[in-house]
């Protein structure tokens, strides 16, 4: 059972020497336990996964990695055995499994059962898992968008920016977005349906690149990146304006974050700014994947994924989100089926 463990603990930039990967002996389902044993089909590569690499001195949102154990991450498994009456040998899951071809689970009432298979399976990574729900709460509970809502996503060609991009349309608003290269900006506007888009990495001044986009100002910003983007975004906002934090990765492989200059904004605009944390919204996931499904069957919601190919590749896909090397939804495929 090939794994990738935590070598040490991290603090800047990870690189793919603080990750091993190594052989560990087989395990079996032991008699009498409701564990599950699973296959990995396709494990995600989440942002999240930075924080559980270092050491936290206070507890953290998420548990810290171990060194030396195998790294947890969401994926995509075939059940191939169980102790649980309500898992069966052959069922398709996703949920919280580990970077490794084999997964032993002791509580399996975590994992959802995948009720599309006729859809890829490897979108419940992506746009059917963890990063379209959070999308998807996140745009519709926590920015509570109406028709005409002007909205900008940052890192919007990622796993969770190009679904919020497109429900913003679905919902009837003009939605920009940002990105890390032409070839992104360019997935932007002509695959994802964003009404404008733009290099954050080529304009000398992002005021600007947002005034330019936004003359009467924005309404929604989905905030996935934080830093520089964030203050330029408090001096564009429209009065009563709504912020969601879904997440500030610019900020998570410095030592010290950096602050925020424009904060007196949200008062005098009288903006609301609030994060929110997908796991509070796993309990409407059945109603999220039946509506989703639905958007890609009648193809009004498309999805780009960016695949590695077997575990040996998981430190290298990891690390590249850091770096934006990835050209949509990051996840490995260890196995097909
Ligand atoms: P993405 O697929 O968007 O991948 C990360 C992207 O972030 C990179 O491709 C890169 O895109 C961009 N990026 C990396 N470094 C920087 C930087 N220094 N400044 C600006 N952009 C940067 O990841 P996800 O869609 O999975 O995650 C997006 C955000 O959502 C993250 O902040 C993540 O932590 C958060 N999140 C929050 C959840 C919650 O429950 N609150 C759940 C899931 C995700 P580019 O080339 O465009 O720069």
């Amino acid at each position: 059972n090939r794994r990738v463990t935590l070598k040490r603990h991290v603090t800047g930039f990870p690189t793919e020497a603080d990750m091993e990967v190594v052989v560990a002996p087989a395990v079996a389902v032991p008699p009498g336990s409701r564990s599950v044993m699973l296959k990995n089909l396709y494990l995600s590569c989440d942002p999240y996964m930075r924080s559980r690499m270092s050491r936290h001195l206070e507890p953290s949102y998420v548990p810290d990695f171990v060194p030396g154990e195998v790294m947890a991450t969401f994926g995509v498994s075939k059940v191939v055995a169980s102790g649980h009456p309500d898992y069966q040998e052959g069922d398709l899951v996703w949920g919280m499994t580990a970077c490794e071809e084999y997964t032993l689970v002791a509580n399996p009432e975590s994992l959802f059962k995948i009720n599309h298979p006729e859809l890829p399976l490897s979108y419940y990574t992506g746009v059917l898992g963890m990063p379209g729900l959070t999308a998807y709460a996140g745009f519709f509970e926590v920015a509570k968008p109406k028709k005409g809502d002007y909205v900008f996503v940052s890192a919007a060609s990622g796993a969770v920016g190009q679904i919020v991009g497109q429900l913003a349309k679905i919902t009837g608003c003009y939605v920009v977005g940002s990105a890390g290269s032409d070839e992104k900006v360019n997935l932007l506007k002509t695959k994802f349906g964003f009404d404008d888009a733009f290099n954050y990495k080529k304009e000398q001044d992002l005021n600007a690149a947002l005034k330019r986009c936004f003359p009467e100002g924005i309404d929604i910003y989905f905030e996935n990146v934080g830093g520089a983007m964030l203050d330029a975004v408090l001096l564009n906002m429209r009065n009563h304006g709504r912020i969601a934090v879904c997440g500030l990765i610019s900020q998570y492989n410095l030592e010290q974050p950096e602050g925020v200059r424009n904060l007196f904004c949200i008062v005098a605009k009288r903006i609301r700014m609030e994060g929110f944390m997908v796991p509070e919204y796993f309990g409407n996931y059945r109603k999220f994947e039946e509506e989703m499904a639905g958007y890609l069957k009648e193809g009004k919601i498309t999805y780009v994924e960016d695949v590695a190919e077997g575990i040996e590749s998981v430190p290298a896909a990891l690390i590249g989100l850091f770096y934006g090397r990835n050209v949509g939804k990051q996840l490995v495929a260890v196995a097909r089926e």
